[in-house]
């Protein structure tokens, strides 16, 4: 399989690689020499332009900061120079218009097309773990699930061309609201004498539980492998969670959804942000909750 891989950064460049050990020939582009250089060591072929990296693709697969970039970037190289043939996949998390339009775009110019944003962070994309969450045609979606596999724990298809962008950015809202929540119990149980240890044995057996609980705990202790045991290095970054916030609230605004526990996440996770965090993991918002800023930067 020809594979032309896009945006090669923290996610993209795992990615790729899981490619090319999959015994696929790609043909990589980044804007970033040190991106690029990355995926070559990693097994992939030189693209010297994104049009070159797609003029003899199977499949082009792009990896981009934002709807801005891949709206660019499929109007300037991909749908201009790409075979027909080809399936064009973007695993960018990016607005929901915005992976519409494109997929307007494709499908006009004769190309089947899909957006599959992906669950999981760098680790996951290095071990080829992530959870892609795919819009498209049903027809295309065997095609796509071949495409991803190198690259996948699980492949779901959400629904049309939109809706895998529309399940990420409810999920990642669930997980920033599901965040704050954990914190502040955490926050409450221990200004009253409740110990950490006793309180996720309890609640994660009750009603209370969920994954930002048992599977990424703010407090250090209970889970080992979560950030807060590493003073929250590593792990999924506050700007990245503040990101996905606005895009939820930016869809929810345009589809007239109320989502007040959203927009209340996205203020404060703004502010986390500005108070200069936006590197952390974003389950050290609990230390924003309880003051205790020092000793975090
Ligand atoms: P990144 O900034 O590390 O990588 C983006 C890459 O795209 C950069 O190397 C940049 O040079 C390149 N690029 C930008 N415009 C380009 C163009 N026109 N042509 C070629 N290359 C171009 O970002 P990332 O962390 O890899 O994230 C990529 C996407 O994945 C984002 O949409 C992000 O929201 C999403 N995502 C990230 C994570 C994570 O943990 N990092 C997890 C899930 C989803």
């Amino acid at each position: 399989m020809r594979v032309a891989f896009i945006g090669l950064g923290n996610m993209g460049g795992g990615m790729a690689a899981r490619q090319a050990s999959n015994q696929r020939s790609v043909a990589a582009f980044d804007l970033s020499r040190a991106a690029l250089d990355r995926a070559l060591a990693a097994g992939c072929g030189e693209a010297a332009s994104a049009a070159e990296a797609v003029r003899d693709a199977e499949v082009v697969i792009t990896m981009l900061p934002a709807g801005a970039h891949v709206r660019s970037l499929y109007g300037e190289a991909v749908l201009a120079n790409a075979p027909k043939s080809a399936l064009l996949i973007d695993c960018s998390t990016i607005d929901v218009d915005s992976a519409r339009a494109v997929g307007e775009q494709a499908r006009a110019a004769g190309f089947r097309f899909a957006d599959a944003p992906v669950s999981g962070g760098t680790a996951a994309a290095d071990a080829g773990t992530l959870t892609f969450m795919v819009g498209c045609d049903e027809a295309d979606f065997a095609d796509i699930e071949a495409a991803l596999q190198p690259m996948a724990k699980a492949i779901v298809r959400a629904g049309d061309v939109g809706a895998g962008q529309a399940a990420k950015i409810c999920n990642n809202m669930l997980l920033g609201v599901s965040m704050l929540g954990v914190a502040e119990a955490f926050n409450l149980a221990e200004a009253l004498g409740l110990d950490a240890e006793r309180f996720f044995e309890i609640s994660s057996k009750a009603s209370g539980q969920c994954w930002s609980m048992t599977s990424y705990c703010p407090v250090p202790g209970p889970v080992p492998a979560a950030p807060s045991n590493r003073n929250f290095e590593g792990g999924f970054a506050v700007a990245m969670m503040l990101k996905d916030l606005k895009l939820a609230q930016e869809a929810a605004a345009k589809a007239g959804a109320s989502t007040p526990m959203g927009a209340q996440a996205e203020a404060l996770y703004a502010l986390f942000d500005r108070l200069g965090y936006a590197g952390k993991d974003f389950s050290a918002v609990i230390r924003m909750l309880n003051g205790r800023l020092e000793g975090l930067a």
